[in-house]
C-alpha cells in the first residue's frame, strides 16, 4: 500500500514538473509571437522548415568535390577516403591522367549517402582538400536509395 501510494505521488510530481514547463514555455512563445523580445533564450522550439538556424561554422553537410582552375577534379584518385570511410560508401574508379604530375583522376567518384554517417573522416583523410563537407545542404531526404547515389556530376562544386 505505501508503495502505491509514493507511486502514485511520484507521478504527481513528474505531472507537475511537466505542466510546469508546457505552461512557462506556452507564455515565452506567446510572447515572441507577439514580438517581445525577452532575456530567455530557447525557450521556442526554432518553427522549422519556415524558420532555420544557422548552421555551426563546422558542421558537416552535403559533400562536394574540388576543381582544379582547368574545371577538373583536385581528386586524384589515391583511395584514402575510401580506405577512412567506415560506412564504405565511397566508390572511386581511377584512370590514368597524362599529365604526370596528377597520375590519376576519379573517373567515376560516387557516394551513397544512405549509407554516409556524416562523420567527416573523407574530408580529414584527402591529401589535396578535393573533399569538403561544407555546402550546407542537410536537406537530403529522397523517396529511392538511387537518387542518394552521389556521381561525379552531383558532387562537384
Ligand atoms: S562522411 Fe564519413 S561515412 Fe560519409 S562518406 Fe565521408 S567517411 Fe564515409
Ligand atoms: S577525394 Fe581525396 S582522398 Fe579521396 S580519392 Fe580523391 S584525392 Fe584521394
Amino acid at each position: 500500500m505505501i508503495k502505491a501510494i509514493e507511486y502514485f505521488i511520484e507521478i504527481l510530481r513528474g505531472s507537475v514538473i511537466t505542466a510546469r514547463h508546457f505552461f512557462v514555455n506556452m507564455f515565452f512563445h506567446i510572447l515572441k509571437v507577439m514580438g517581445i523580445k525577452t532575456k530567455r533564450k530557447g525557450a521556442v522550439t526554432i518553427q522549422y522548415p519556415e524558420e532555420k538556424k544557422e548552421l555551426a561554422s563546422r558542421h558537416r553537410s552535403l559533400h562536394r568535390l574540388m576543381k582544379r582552375e582547368n574545371g577538373k577534379p583536385r581528386c586524384v584518385a589515391c583511395m584514402l577516403c575510401v580506405t577512412a570511410c567506415p560506412s564504405e560508401c565511397i566508390y572511386v574508379e581511377a584512370a590514368e591522367d597524362p599529365d604526370l604530375e596528377i597520375q590519376k583522376y576519379p573517373a567515376k567518384f560516387i557516394i551513397d549517402l544512405s549509407r554516409c554517417c556524416f562523420c567527416g573522416f573523407c574530408v580529414e583523410a584527402c591529401p589535396e582538400d578535393a573533399i569538403r563537407m561544407d555546402t550546407d545542404q542537410i536537406e537530403l531526404a529522397q523517396y529511392s536509395r538511387e537518387d542518394l547515389l552521389y556521381d561525379l556530376d552531383k558532387l562537384i562544386g
